[in-house]
């Protein structure tokens, strides 16, 4: 992993996300990429857990941000649309005491808008120092930068947590939506995730939509935003932006709209 970093191993996918009740692309996730050098991948979740235990999720995780937030400035001369881009914070990151510091230099440094910027932080990590996440969260909204809870549903947080996080998203977890459509209880799980977020104020992303049948159910619950391989599959910068951004983009939209 070291070896592979000072190689520069490492890339960053963009994964383009939808709002469910016009159809138009809002923004986009960055997901870390690991290519050998003989061409083979690894995927996050083998070296992520990895990069955690021996730190050298730091500067990964700074890679990430600050590759990515370059790349949103490059595609403001392209496009318009104050696009949101996601990135993904590990407890690990989170917890450094010089973590908004450093976020916040990235931000001056890459000239991104703190408006436009989202962190996901797992609800697992949330739910680890609870006093200790909800004032890095007030310090982090300070900037400007808004806030996910990624992965929601597979931790135990509780609701009363949930409402003092102050998040602006809740990302609803691929395993409900993967039983979106046949599933009794993931629906259930699915429309009461939606009204309780929305009860917060805050909005729904639904992350590994697949089928259109999983799309047009979010969207009959009011999910607002969606994700997954069947809208777009992460794709590097220069895929993102001939496939996303440019004019031609647009028959993406308007062919997601014929399915919902
Ligand atoms: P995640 O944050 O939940 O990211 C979503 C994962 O689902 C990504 O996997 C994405 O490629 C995949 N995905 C998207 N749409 C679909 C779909 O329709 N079907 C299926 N089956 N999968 C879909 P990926 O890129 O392998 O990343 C796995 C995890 O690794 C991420 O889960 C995240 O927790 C972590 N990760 C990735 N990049 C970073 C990073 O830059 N920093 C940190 N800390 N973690 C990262
Ligand atoms: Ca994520
Ligand atoms: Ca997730």
């Amino acid at each position: 992993l070291r070896r592979a970093i000072s190689q520069l191993e490492f890339s960053v996918m963009y994964q383009p996300q939808f709002e469910l009740a016009t159809g138009t692309l809002v923004g986009c996730e960055a997901l870390l990429r690991w290519q050998r050098r003989d061409g083979s991948m690894v995927a996050p979740s083998e070296f992520i857990p990895m990069a955690e235990r021996s730190g050298l999720i730091i500067p990964l995780g700074h890679f990430v941000l600050a590759e990515s937030c370059r790349a949103w400035v490059r595609w403001q001369s392209l496009d318009q649309r104050a696009l949101k881009l996601s990135v993904n914070v590990s407890a690990v990151q989170l917890s450094q005491s010089d973590f908004v510091e450093n976020l916040e230099r990235v931000l001056g440094d890459t000239a991104m808008d703190p408006r436009c910027l989202c962190l996901e932080v797992t609800e697992s990590v949330a739910m680890k120092d609870p006093e200790a996440v909800i004032d890095r969260f007030r310090a982090i909204r300070a900037l400007g930068v808004e806030l996910a809870i990624d992965d929601f549903g597979t931790g135990h947080s509780s609701l009363a947590y949930l409402k003092q996080l102050e998040c602006h998203y809740i990302k609803i977890d691929r395993c409900f939506v993967s039983g979106a459509t046949d599933d009794a209880g993931c629906q259930q799980i699915i429309a009461s995730v939606v009204e309780m977020a929305a009860s917060y104020q805050m909005q729904t992303i639904a992350e590994g939509v697949e089928t259109p049948e999983q799309l047009q159910h979010l969207r009959r619950v009011g999910c607002d935003l969606a994700q997954g391989y069947l809208l777009g599959h992460p794709v590097p910068e220069r895929r993102f932006i001939a496939e996303c951004l440019m004019p031609t983009a647009e028959t993406r939209a308007d062919s997601l709209s014929a399915m919902l």
